[in-house]
């Protein structure tokens, strides 16, 4: 029996790869990877290793979870090295727990490499930390989604009233339902928010707007895309650095 690394392939920017990922990438038998992992880190495989693409994209699955489980579990059972490739870390919406709590039902040993996740690294290229001194003192990833309409909502909305910074993740189809939530529980409609699509790589695009404008100006914006809201977001105009 084998053994799988659940490895984080970092946000798209090739380089923002760790050297352990690199590491178990070089020696792996087999390599099941998602869509926004780039195809690029592939090519660091050794000859001979096979591809297995189980890809998802914004939370609508090309192949489902339970699937996606049985694939790994069953490579495990043939190869002595395979890598679960997830974009970003596998344990951020990355469902890399459930593949992880599947692998240990089945006595299959795996690690877990963390990567760099797009919610801190993306905004990071965009020129927009999530957290600055006396702007922002705390971070929150939330999903996106789950439309903000939903009854029961797992979402604390009451609690995002503060000027603390929100990244939704996977949000980009339910952009106007989380602006005009964000209204509805009190931000104000010049507040700013930004989405950057593509982030880290050379196809990477900001919009950056008001809680009001946001739905009209990011129209077209193609994903992956990730919503960001809070004061920090004007720290770009004297932070921009990569485009
Ligand atoms: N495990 C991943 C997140 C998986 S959820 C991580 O840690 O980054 C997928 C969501 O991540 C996308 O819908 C999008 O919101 C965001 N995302 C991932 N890569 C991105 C990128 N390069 N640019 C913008 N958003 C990205």
């Amino acid at each position: 029996m084998g053994k799988v690394y659940l490895t984080g392939a970092g946000p798209g920017d090739i380089e923002l790869l760790t050297l352990k990922a690199a590491r178990v990438i070089k020696d792996a038998d087999s390599i099941i990877y998602d869509r926004l992992a780039n195809p690029d880190i592939l090519e660091m495989a050794k000859d001979g290793c096979e591809f297995v693409y189980v890809g998802k994209e914004d939370g609508r699955h090309s192949m489902p979870q339970d699937e996606i489980n049985e694939t790994i579990y069953q490579t495990a059972l043939k190869c002595d090295n395979v890598v679960r490739l997830k974009g970003g870390d596998p344990f951020v919406f990355g469902r890399g727990g459930e593949e992880a709590a599947y692998l240990f039902e089945r006595d299959i040993k795996f690690e877990v490499i963390p990567g760099i996740t797009s919610a801190v690294s993306v905004p990071a290229y965009a020129g927009i930390p999530v957290t600055h001194r006396g702007v922002a003192v705390s971070f929150r990833v939330v999903t996106g989604h789950e439309s903000p309409n939903k009854t029961e909502s797992q979402i604390p909305w009451e609690n995002y009233k503060t000027d603390d910074t929100i990244v939704f993740l996977m949000g980009l189809h339910n952009l106007s339902k989380i602006s005009t939530k964000l209204m509805e529980i009190g931000k104000d409609k010049d507040y700013p928010i930004a989405v950057i699509s593509r982030g880290t790589t050379t196809d990477q695009k900001i919009v950056i707007g008001t809680l009001e404008d946001i739905v009209e100006k990011a129209k077209g914006i193609p994903t992956p895309a990730l919503i960001i809201v809070g004061k920090v977001v004007q720290l770009r105009e004297q932070l921009k650095w990569f485009r």
